[in-house]
């Protein structure tokens, strides 16, 4: 049922109080169809999963669509595989844990992430040394022009770091409604490179890690260094990290020898975009109620009553003093609104 100016204070984990000017709630594909071919709402649509990866600095003036198809199922994919399928409205890390709870492994290192699974796939999500792509099989979107379904490939997805073509020439195109992972059920593959996974399994003297082990460990890691939403209103990382040529490194490692680096894309060198907001000292600070978080540079906080528009404007100040001080441009991971 559409309901008018509704607040979506509980719906954004930044904790942004402004108005939906229609919000609707669905639950099954036929609702969501339903609504698209009646044609007589001549307002845009905005799909919203769980809020936590949005900035919204204004009343919104259409019609959002909080998508709550829920639904889990499997089948075996022979060899050792199984093709797992969740409604886009499940919760992301339920799901994890109900895939572990039957022994599927892939989804691990992506624990504790919060929002749905509807929207994992539109900025490739990644933590830990995974992205959603290493396990994603397909995807079924209903068009928002036409209300077709569509299946979607991995290939169709054209996946990125932190991006898709979700989040570049499909943007507010599609709703996902659907995703189906290709997971292992036996044999699975342990993803336990990661600097901080390593140090945490090597504390628990766990020396044949499962995926169970991998799942706590991240979560431990996750608990201990980034604000709970339900405390600290925040959307994660605010900033993707930039990769940039290793001409441009070089000049910074002159400056800054201890400058942390990882391999990027096509002879890139990655550099975290936390390291560079805290060279900036900017790491702790405050301007009234929202801040730069104190123990994780690339996050932005609201402590209460923040206003979305001050939060993008204090990203801005940060970007511009990045890019003043180093060079490099700031690219947003936050959807802002
Ligand atoms: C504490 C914290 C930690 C985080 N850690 C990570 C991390 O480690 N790695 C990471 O990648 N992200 C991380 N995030 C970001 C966020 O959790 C993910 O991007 C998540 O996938 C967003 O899901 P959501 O359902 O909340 O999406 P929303 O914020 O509701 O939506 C995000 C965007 O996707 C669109 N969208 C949502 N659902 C659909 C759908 N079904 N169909 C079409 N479009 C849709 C929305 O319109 C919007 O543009 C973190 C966030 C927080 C708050």
């Amino acid at each position: 049922m559409l309901s008018k100016d509704i607040s979506l204070l509980p719906y954004n984990t930044f904790g942004i109080d402004v108005k939906a000017n229609l919000f609707v709630e669905i639950t099954e594909i036929e609702d969501l169809v339903q609504i698209v071919k009646q044609g007589n709402l001549a307002l845009p649509f905005f799909i919203l999963g769980g809020g936590s990866n949005l900035l919204l600095t204004r009343d919104v003036p259409f019609l959002v669509v909080k998508n709550s198809i829920k639904g889990k199922s499997f089948n075996s994919a022979g060899l050792g595989k199984v093709l797992v399928t969740a409604g886009a409205g499940e919760n992301w890390h339920e799901f994890v844990v109900w895939c572990l709870e039957h022994n599927f492994g892939g989804l691990e290192n992506l624990s504790l992430i919060p929002g749905t699974v509807g929207a994992a796939p539109i900025q490739n999500i990644g933590a830990y040394g995974v992205e959603l792509k290493d396990v994603f099989y397909s995807l079924k979107a209903v068009d928002l022009d036409s209300g077709e379904t569509k299946i979607f490939s991995r290939e169709d997805c054209n996946f990125g770091y932190r991006s898709s073509i979700f989040k570049q020439e499909l943007k507010g195109r599609y709703c996902i409604v659907e995703v189906s992972f290709l997971l292992t059920s036996e044999d699975h593959i342990i993803n336990d490179n990661y600097g901080a996974i390593k140090s945490v399994l090597n504390k628990k003297a766990v020396a044949h890690p499962g995926i169970k082990d991998i799942h706590q460990a991240v979560i431990d890691i996750r608990r201990s260094k980034l604000p709970d939403p339900s405390e600290i209103g925040n959307a994660g990382s605010f900033f993707k990290n930039p990769e940039i040529s290793q001409n441009h490194f070089n000049k910074i490692k002159a400056i800054h020898p201890d400058v942390p680096n990882y391999p990027g894309r096509e002879g890139l060198i990655k550099v975290p975009a936390g390291w560079l907001i805290e060279q900036c000292g900017w790491k702790g600070k405050r301007r009234g109620p929202i801040g730069c978080y104190d123990k994780q540079a690339l996050i932005l906080v609201n402590y209460g009553g923040g206003k979305g528009e001050k939060i993008k404007e204090l990203s801005e100040d940060i970007a511009a003093d990045v890019f003043e001080t180093f060079g490099i441009k700031l690219q947003r991971e936050v959807n802002v609104l």
